[in-house]
């Protein structure tokens, strides 16, 4: 029976970490569950916006750099145009003229702004006339790179260069080739503030950079961030073509810019405008904070929402899971009880005939005796039926007693005397009180009203809690029992001077299994104790401190327990 506790108690205290694995493994489910959702959400949502965000910081960028790069071509074109047109309607004899040349001239510089002067230059490379600010003569251009570009291409556009005048200029070369095989080119200067005019039109934000440069790196226009004209780019130019494209780039000073370039037909020149990637998606970054935010909290409320949630289903299945092992535990002790009290009823009532006997033999010896005034010996004779007689008396006691427990046994609902079940109780311990020199003393008030109760479930009550005092106090010790009225209840209070019990000792005292007392305890008697005073209407309150003593208290009701019929 003892190993039977053991293990349940053990039971009991598995039971704990197993509530607490199953406590996480709901919470680590639901939290995935609820969490996972949310986070491809958040996920799925943050880069959605970004590519949308990239979108609308980019496009605006290569829109406004396939514009420029329109006007520059346009520019360039409109004067290739008029250069061609030059060369090829008037025939080498009237551009040879330089006065005709000059009419031209200043007919063309009217239509078209920005050129500076115009040339008739022969297939051997000599200047055969030439209109503008400059002296030029017997110059041979054989030898200069644009020459020889002029004669693959039929028409060229230089690089920009710095002038006599220190101005930024580019060449304009054209060749026209007549039926007979005679050609000649026609070269015209043009100053490029132009150039300036148009990226200025681009209207940059502060922070942005737009600027001309050639293949190679070198600026054709002034730039905001890498100096003038002329100047080398401090970095290489990531490839272009004619479609504007826009990339991520970060320059030498470690600052990440978008970058758009786009080449710029008829010509060497690459367009490059580019914008600051913070301020550009300065809204992105604040989204994502938000996002973010967002994010945590409902991280925070998940968890704290489930792990209360679990926390709450947790305790109230252990609750109930420690009631229903407690109720099963109480049955089974009430049986066990009720079978040991059957089994002494049984006996007691065998026992009770023979000692009947005993009794009236016993008394008729005695009548016997005193109707014969000179019997040898008398006295003695009846002091040994005395004797018999007060043996048979305690018997008798005995098997009442055994007789009333086993009767207690089933639940019966009588109008009781408390402080007669009290004495009566404390009879069954008087002699391990004696014995250990404790005493018992009893306060019981005088006039206590009857209650309707049970007899055997209240003797079991102030046997649990006798017992527990008595355990409690050293040899000598003091245990005293007081009744009295209260109102519409009776009370009961059983106070030892014993070791009292620690804070933690009394939160626990109610549990099923719950013992102090290692292998001589079950720590089921306060538990029984105190289902048993619930379950007859009544209420059940310790007061205790370590070295001082334990005083229990039970009130019963004057009424009826609920659901209880009274037997008379
Ligand atoms: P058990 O007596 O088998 O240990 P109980 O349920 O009767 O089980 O009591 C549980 C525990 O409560 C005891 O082990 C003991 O520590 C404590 N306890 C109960 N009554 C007293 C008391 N009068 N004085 C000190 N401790 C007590
Ligand atoms: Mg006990």
């Amino acid at each position: 029976m003892k190993e039977d506790f053991d293990s349940n108690w053990a039971d009991q205290t598995l039971n704990v970490g197993r509530y607490r694995t199953l406590q996480r493994k709901i919470v680590i489910l639901i939290a995935v569950a609820a969490l996972l959702p949310l986070i491809s959400l958040a996920t799925i949502n943050y880069y959605e916006h970004h590519s949308a965000l990239m979108v609308q910081v980019q496009e605006p960028l290569r829109a406004l750099v396939g514009k420029t790069k329109h006007s520059f071509e346009l520019f360039l074109a409109e004067r290739i145009s008029a250069v061609s047109f030059i060369a090829s309607a008037y025939p080498m004899s009237q551009l040879a003229d330089t006065k005709f040349l000059a009419r031209i001239f200043q007919t063309m510089s009217q239509a078209f702004t920005g050129f500076v002067d115009i040339a008739l230059i022969g297939e051997d490379g000599s200047l055969l006339s030439y209109v503008g600010p400059y002296q030029l003569k017997d110059i041979n251009y054989t030898g200069q790179p644009w020459f020889q570009q002029v004669l693959i291409r039929g028409a060229y556009i230089s690089d920009v260069f710095l002038g006599f005048r220190q101005f930024p200029h580019v060449v304009i070369a054209v060749r026209h080739i007549e039926a007979d095989g005679r050609a000649w080119i026609v070269r015209a200067t043009l100053d490029t503030t132009q150039f300036e005019h148009i990226i200025a039109s681009m209207g940059l934000e502060a922070g942005s950079d737009a600027f001309l440069t050639n293949r190679q790196g070198v600026l054709q226009t002034e730039s905001r961030r890498y100096g003038h004209v002329l100047d080398q780019l401090p970095f290489a130019l990531p490839p272009a073509n004619f479609e504007p494209n826009v990339q991520e780039f970060q320059d030498n000073g470690g600052q990440t810019y978008f970058l758009s370039l786009s080449l710029v037909g008829h010509t060497d020149f690459v367009l490059v405008a580019m914008k600051p990637k913070p301020s550009a998606l300065s809204i992105l970054y604040a989204v994502r904070k938000d996002l973010v935010l967002v994010f945590l909290a409902g991280v925070v409320l998940i968890f704290g929402g489930v792990f209360t949630a679990t926390r709450i289903i947790i305790q109230r299945l252990r609750e109930s899971d420690a009631q229903r092992l407690a109720a099963i535990h109480q049955m089974e002790h009430t049986q066990r009880l009720s079978s040991i009290g059957r089994l002494a009823a049984g006996v007691a009532h065998e026992i009770n005939n023979p000692l009947a006997i005993i009794n009236e033999k016993a008394g008729l010896l005695q009548d016997l005796l005193q109707r014969q005034p000179d019997f040898p010996n008398k006295e003695r004779f009846m002091q040994q039926i005395e004797a018999i007689l007060r043996s048979v008396d305690r018997c008798r006691g005995i098997t009442h007693r055994m007789l009333g427990f086993a009767k207690r046994m089933d639940v019966k609902i009588e109008v009781l005397d408390l402080n007669a079940i009290v004495t009566e109780t404390v009879g069954f311990l008087e002699r391990e009180a004696q014995y250990r020199n404790v005493t018992i003393e009893q306060r019981l008030a005088p006039n206590l009203t009857n209650i309707p109760t049970d007899h055997g479930q209240l003797q079991q009550v102030i046997l649990n809690i006798l017992n527990n005092a008595l355990a409690a106090v050293t040899d000598g010790g003091h245990i005293t029992i007081t009744t009295w009225d209260a109102d519409d209840r009776i009370g009961l209070a059983i106070g030892d001077n014993g070791c009292g019990m620690s804070e933690e000792t009394l939160k626990h005292i109610f549990e099923p299994f719950f013992t102090t007392k290692k292998e001589k305890g079950t720590g089921l008697g306060m538990s029984i104790t105190y289902g048993i005073v619930k379950r007859l209407g009544g209420d059940i309150q310790i007061q205790s401190a370590p070295g001082k003593g334990t005083t229990v208290t039970i009130f019963l009701p004057k009424r009826p327990p609920e659901g209880e019929g009274v037997q008379p």
